[in-house]
């Protein structure tokens, strides 16, 4: 019975927020509301990360056992979806391959990707400029915008609401429902802003991306330099090719124009020429060496977004909103994913729905008392 539902209001329609209101509605057991300024069929603006990631999951947990478990999950649930014959191959989501890790800052990665399908190490003999060490493995690359898109589509037609709001406190949402159950705040780095969080330890980390038209790179590749660099390549199924390389802490990205900058194209289209040459046309290359302009011919999209960094990591966590006087409902944390929340997303949002339902089970009727 639909009308027996509790209604969950879910804040921001990212990666996390559609993630975390899809395993909140499978459950069959709440009516959810996404209310969010940006949604993922609008056009791309520098305040929704999502559109700008490449994406694929190549787990940076790094020792940490929490976002390994989160990205663990992530994976094995992006594995599922991306069986040969499953529905979001067909839908033109996922792209299978085989990524190598090359290391040059002495990190062995191993202890947080073991469980990648065929891990090993690389022979010294496969090394590349750069690099002392490297791992490969099997995962998954994203077709970014048509999984957000996907995920939108499969969270309405399971009957979920969306509502466009530029919220400025989060205690806006209960004009916006009536009786809400719980709120679950996934706001990127709108947290850093949004009233009733103002989360100071959110910052963003931009990344400055190029899309190269490449079919003939089936592989992907990243590199870790000695000197803090990070290079990296990701083939999607559409024969482009994500590549990128820049994490730059509290660049805001404020110019007029909040454009790409030439110097980084030029910069990344550098080292990723170094680290890959195949990367230039075939025919090129059987001619010459290849050049930087060579791959500015291949050029089909750029972009630049603000990683929604968080000093202490990402907030999983429970807090309550005052609803009428002495009243109190839940309010989940699921923000702060920087630079992987696409490959923890499935992850929170189990943890997400885990904290929802412990404070809903912990208050009856969903209210909280001060
Ligand atoms: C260049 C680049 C490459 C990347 N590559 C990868 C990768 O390979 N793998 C990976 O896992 N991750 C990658 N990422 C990181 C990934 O993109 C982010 O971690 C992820 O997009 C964060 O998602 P989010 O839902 O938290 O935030 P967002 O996508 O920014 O969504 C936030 C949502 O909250 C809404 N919102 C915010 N404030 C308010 C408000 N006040 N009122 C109403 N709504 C509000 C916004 O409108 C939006 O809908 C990359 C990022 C960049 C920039």
């Amino acid at each position: 019975m639909l009308n027996d539902r509790k209604e969950i209001i879910v804040i921001g329609a990212g990666v996390v927020g559609l993630t975390t209101a899809i395993r909140v509605q499978e459950t069959g057991k709440y009516n959810v509301t996404i209310i969010s300024e940006t949604f993922p069929t609008d056009p791309r603006t520098i305040r929704y990360t999502s559109h700008w990631a490449g994406a694929h999951h190549v787990s940076h947990a790094n020792g940490d056992a929490r976002i390994k478990a989160l990205d663990k999950e992530t994976f094995e649930t992006m594995w599922q979806d991306s069986e040969p014959d499953g529905r979001g191959t067909v839908a033109g989501l996922f792209f299978r391959h085989t990524h190598t890790e090359f290391r040059g800052d002495g990190i062995d990665p191993s202890p947080w990707l073991d469980y990648m399908p065929n891990f090993c190490a690389v022979s010294e003999h496969d090394l590349i400029p750069g690099s002392t060490a490297g791992y490969t493995f099997n995962t998954v690359t994203l077709n970014t915008p048509a999984y957000l898109n996907w995920l939108l589509v499969r969270f309405l037609s399971g009957g979920g609401t969306t509502k466009r709001s530029n919220l400025q406190h989060i205690s806006q949402v209960l004009d916006t429902t009536t009786n809400p159950a719980a709120v679950i705040a996934c706001p990127g780095i709108g947290a850093r802003f949004l009233g009733g969080i103002e989360d100071k330890d959110i910052y963003p980390l931009r990344g400055q991306t190029v899309v190269l038209r490449a079919p003939w790179i089936k592989n992907g590749r990243t590199l870790s330099g000695a000197d803090g660099s990070f290079v990296f390549m990701m083939p999607r199924c559409t024969g482009d090719v994500v590549v990128g390389g820049k994490k730059v802490p509290d660049d805001w990205q404020v110019s007029p124009s909040r454009t790409p900058r030439p110097a980084e194209r030029t910069s990344i289209l550098t080292d990723v020429l170094a680290f890959c040459p195949e990367i230039a046309p075939p025919s090129v290359r059987a001619m010459r060496e290849p050049t930087v302009k060579d791959l500015e011919a291949l050029i089909v999209d750029e972009g630049c977004g603000l990683r929604p960094a968080r000093k202490g990591g990402i907030r999983l966590e429970v807090s309550s909103l005052e609803r009428s006087e002495g009243k109190n409902i839940p309010v989940v944390y699921n923000y702060g994913h920087s630079g992987m929340g696409f490959q923890t997303s499935w992850g929170s949002a189990s943890v997400a729905l885990g904290l929802l339902e412990g404070a809903i089970d912990g208050v009856g009727d969903g209210e909280l008392s001060k």
